[in-house]
């Protein structure tokens, strides 16, 4: 490798892509010439390219601060299957190993190197790299420095002195979440000095937005994961408990699933992740503990059983689908209880009032996405402060636009039952009254006198729920968290009751729409596949999990499923040809171009040694 190639030429050599994507290419000019930078771009977007580009091309190395040590090794390797030298400084790493690191730097061998940021502020680092020529700094997950955020960490605040100690060194700051204050943050607190501000589109196009009432999870994900057959994901939930059930019973029902929250072993954790990232088709189910950072770029979906906390969140958690830029699905579901839990959470927290009203605000942003009947992808990115000129065609929305109904006189209705019993009893109660059910609570409370009593036959349990969760996230109604989620009307109630409003919600469909057509089109990459092609697809499958498995590292970074794909539709049937393809670079095609090749012209997949993986039991 000489030091004259353009940045062009080793996104071409190195990683075999053609060409910039989006402004990854004025980000690295900016490097290039020495410049401070700001760049916030989605995941998926192409973030390490940006500073790893320019870290090769200048001399001296680049220096990658990343909170993330669990996933250093794997970068590294990726990073060293294209043929780059690149080491990482952690304290997971054994000493001697830690010198061998060193031992390099010192002799400039390394073009790139990860390091913790406690790692990189001890003293005796900071010394060490102040006698080598550095070309780069990027600071990655750079939001981790705002205080306000959720990834607050305390060594990123110290990360502002290395503006003093490396004069001269451009350092580039980078991030998948950050709003107008957060940015404002990093800048500050990294005494960036007047940096060249990029800032994406956030637009996922590829990612499916799907949102339900949560009605029956588990139906809902059987029939959801249906068309994900074999393919790995993420699996969200709130609480620790029903992280574990739910991994259990998506075993007992033949599927590959794996638990991962706070409270588990940390061997156990590191277990789990590594089997997500290795294995294929492993479904992760996992508190939000789980995913900062996570670059597995064949992720094909993302579920949430519980509601998140913010559109932030939501956005980040789903944004670990796709990454590849092949189609992904996401599935929300929400119902009832989750409005009333999560209100309740934010007034029972030990925030101070400021930062209760901030969550409010939150949350109900996040409600009233929910419960949209437009466009979600239009809403959501106009809530990041970006105005798409279209409806998206790739949302439940737009593919499954929703019924609404005039549901003035059953707000009424169910409003004046909160009244009537006494602004004490929570939804099963008030539902039960307006439906003219017999139970022992009715009769001991007389309630079966009132007028309200048994005026609700228009619709059935479900279809009341559904009412009162529209009625709570549109404010007419809120449940008191100090009295049991006891139902209390609201000011904005009364010129509904009086009948000075119109009201038009949503029908919920409570039955999963399974249409064939709009199921087919969904996620399944494998389902995709034709059928005449199915037995080559599984032999480059197969190819790449045993190359894998002999370089111990995860399937994609041999190849991604969009470079396999390329493979099948193209049938390149030469190196030249197989260079052609995107992500095959120089140094794959010199170690794994052959086998692939003969793949394609055999059809069939190389016999196993034998010696496979031995790390899994
Ligand atoms: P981020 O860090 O922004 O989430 P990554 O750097 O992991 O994103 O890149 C996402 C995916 O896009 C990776 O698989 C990467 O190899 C691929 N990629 C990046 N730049 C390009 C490009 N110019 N052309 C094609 N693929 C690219
Ligand atoms: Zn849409």
């Amino acid at each position: 490798m000489n030091a004259l190639r353009t940045p062009l030429d080793i996104l071409r050599q190195t990683y075999g892509y053609d060409a910039f994507r989006g402004q990854q290419g004025a980000v690295i000019d900016a490097a290039m010439a020495g410049r401070d930078a700001l760049v916030l771009m989605p995941t998926g977007a192409g973030k390490s390219v940006c500073y790893q580009i320019p870290m090769i091309a200048r001399p001296g190395v680049g220096i990658v601060i990343s909170p993330l040590i669990a996933l250093m090794q794997d970068q590294v390797d990726a990073l060293r299957e294209q043929g780059v030298a690149a080491d990482f400084l952690n304290s997971s790493l054994p000493p001697e190993h830690q010198r061998a690191v060193l031992e390099r730097l010192r002799e400039q061998r390394t073009q790139l190197l990860y390091i913790a940021p406690e790692r990189l502020l001890q003293p005796r680092t900071l010394e060490e790299l102040s006698t080598c020529r550095i070309a780069l700094i990027a600071i990655d997950e750079a939001h981790c420095v705002s205080q306000w955020g959720h990834d607050f960490r305390q060594d990123y605040l110290g990360l502002g002195i290395l503006a003093e100690h490396f004069p001269g060194v451009p350092r580039m700051a980078l991030t998948a979440t950050a709003d107008e204050r957060t940015r404002e943050e990093i800048v500050e607190r990294l005494h960036l000095d007047d940096p060249a501000r990029f800032v994406a589109s956030f637009d996922r196009p590829n990612i499916r937005y799907r949102v339900t009432p949560k009605l029956d999870p588990r139906r809902q994900i059987e029939h959801f994961l249906l068309s994900h057959d074999g393919e790995a994901g993420i699996i969200y939930c709130m609480s620790r408990k029903k992280v574990e059930a739910t991994a259990e019973w998506l075993t007992t029902t033949g599927r590959t699933a794996l638990p991962y929250h706070a409270g588990l072993p940390a061997e156990m954790r590191s277990a789990h992740q590594k089997r997500f990232l290795r294995d294929e088709g492993v479904i992760m189910v996992a508190t939000i503990a789980f995913g900062m950072g996570i670059d597995k770029p064949d992720v094909r979906f993302v579920v949430h059983l519980d509601l998140p906390k913010s559109i932030e969140s939501y956005y980040q958690e789903t944004g670990r689908a796709g990454r590849d830029g092949l189609p992904a699905e996401t599935l929300l579901l929400f119902g009832l209880q989750d409005v009333v839990r999560l209100r309740q959470m934010v007034d029972e927290s030990e925030s101070d009032e400021t930062r209760k009203q901030e969550e409010r605000r939150k949350l109900d942003a996040l409600l009233g996405w929910c419960e949209i009947t437009r466009c979600r992808r239009r809403a959501l990115l106009s809530y990041f402060g970006e105005q798409p000129d279209a409806d998206c065609g790739n949302c439940d929305i737009c593919l499954e636009p929703p019924e609404t109904f005039d549901a003035t006189v059953a707000a009424q209705k169910l409003l004046s039952c909160v009244f009537r019993t006494g602004q004490r009893f929570g939804a099963a109660h008030v539902i039960d009254v307006l439906r003219g059910s017999d139970t022992d609570k009715i009769s001991q409370h007389g309630h079966n006198q009132l007028s309200t009593f048994g005026i609700g036959g228009e619709l059935d349990v479900k279809g009341w729920r559904s009412v009162l969760r529209q009625l709570l996230v549109q404010g007419y109604v809120e449940a008191d968290a100090s009295r049991f989620g006891a139902l209390v009307l609201t000011p904005r109630a009364r010129p509904l009751l009086r009948g000075d409003e119109k009201l038009v919600l949503r029908r919920d469909a409570f039955a999963p729409k399974g249409t064939k057509s709009a199921r087919s089109r969904a996620g399944g990459i494998d389902r995709n596949i034709p059928e005449e092609d199915r037995s080559l697809w599984d032999a480059l499958r197969e190819c790449r999990r045993q190359l894998a498995s002999a370089a111990g590292v995860p399937p994609y970074v041999i190849f991604h499923d969009s470079t396999l794909l390329e493979m099948l539709r193209q049938r390149p049937g030469s190196r030249t040809e197989l260079l052609g393809l995107t992500g095959v670079g120089q140094a794959k095609l010199e170690r794994f171009g052959d086998a692939f090749l003969e793949v394609i012209l055999t059809g069939q997949a190389p016999v196993p040694d034998g010696d496979e993986d031995p790390g899994d039991p």
